[in-house]
């Protein structure tokens, strides 16, 4: 079975976000990146399932060379291999367009994207992607089974859960529940010195184009200090709860 995981690079979810000047773009600088949480649990996922059926789980990024350390960390989990196509992804359609022209001949059986990437938050490319290649698309995958040339999905809907069967190849966005947090890997010393001679593939950009531009950005508003009121001080309170923070 030959998996296709796309991994996003994104910052670290406690970092400090900050953007260049006149806010053009994010300032890269002191700001850790990890491999996409929602993508996580798809490469985990993709783990169990080749350790179930066999076969090959793949891990690709759309990026420059600061990605690799993000695909390394991959392969140091478990995946076989690795491509990076080079390049800086500024849109998801361009994204998307890169990775259908990658993999459109690979023979991938199944094709693991996150729901959504914590960084610019399209949830676009895993859609965009599939339409793309021509495949069956499920989103918001929370469980995911192989049953020969069959997949068994199982996903979230508002108040509840959608069961689906669908013939592989297939897309899906995964989310939590694909596996349990507690059964996310970490790479263990093996596994790093393992994944520096795994195979890490750069490869040209087929030439997708970018259909937006993003302009700028802006931070939210600072949140405002702690109000400390004193306990025998009520009506203060619901003075300020009324007038100031109109919530009575
Ligand atoms: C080095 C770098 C520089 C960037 N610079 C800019 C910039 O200057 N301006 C700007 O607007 N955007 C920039 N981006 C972000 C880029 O535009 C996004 O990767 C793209 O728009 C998709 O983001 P999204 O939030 O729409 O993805 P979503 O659709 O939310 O992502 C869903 C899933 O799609 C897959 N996916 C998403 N992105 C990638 C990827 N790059 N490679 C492989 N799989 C992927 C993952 O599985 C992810 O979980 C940059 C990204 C990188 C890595």
């Amino acid at each position: 079975m030959k998996i296709l995981v796309c991994i996003s690079h994104v910052p670290d979810t406690t970092a400090k976000i900050n953007f260049t000047a006149g806010g053009a773009a994010l300032d890269p600088n002191g700001v850790q990146f990890v491999i996409n949480p929602y993508d996580e649990f798809g490469l985990t996922k993709a783990l169990h399932l080749k350790e179930k059926h066999g076969g090959q789980v793949t891990v690709i990024t759309f990026g420059d060379a600061t990605v690799e350390a993000t695909l390394r960390k991959a392969l140091a989990i478990g995946a076989d291999d690795a491509v990076r196509l080079d390049g800086v992804p500024t849109d998801p359609m361009q994204v998307a367009g890169e990775l259908a022209a990658y993999a459109k001949d690979q023979g991938f059986d199944l094709i693991i994207c996150g729901q959504e990437s914590i960084d610019y938050n399209g949830g676009i490319v895993p859609g965009a992607l599939a339409a793309l290649m021509n495949l069956p698309f499920v989103n918001a995958c929370i469980g995911l089974e192989v049953d020969g040339s069959n997949a068994q999905l199982l996903r979230e809907i508002d108040g509840g859960k959608e069961q689906i069967s669908a013939a592989l190849p297939i897309v899906i966005g995964g989310k939590k529940g694909l596996v349990e947090e507690s059964e996310l890997r970490i790479p263990n010393m093996r596994g790093i010195m393992t994944a520096r001679t795994k195979p890490l593939a750069v490869t040209p950009l087929s030439g997708s184009a970018a259909l937006t531009a993003a302009s700028g950005f802006t931070k939210p508003a600072a949140k405002a200090a702690v109000q400390l009121i004193d306990s025998s001080n009520l009506d203060e309170l619901v003075r300020r709860l009324h007038e100031e923070a109109k919530v009575i």
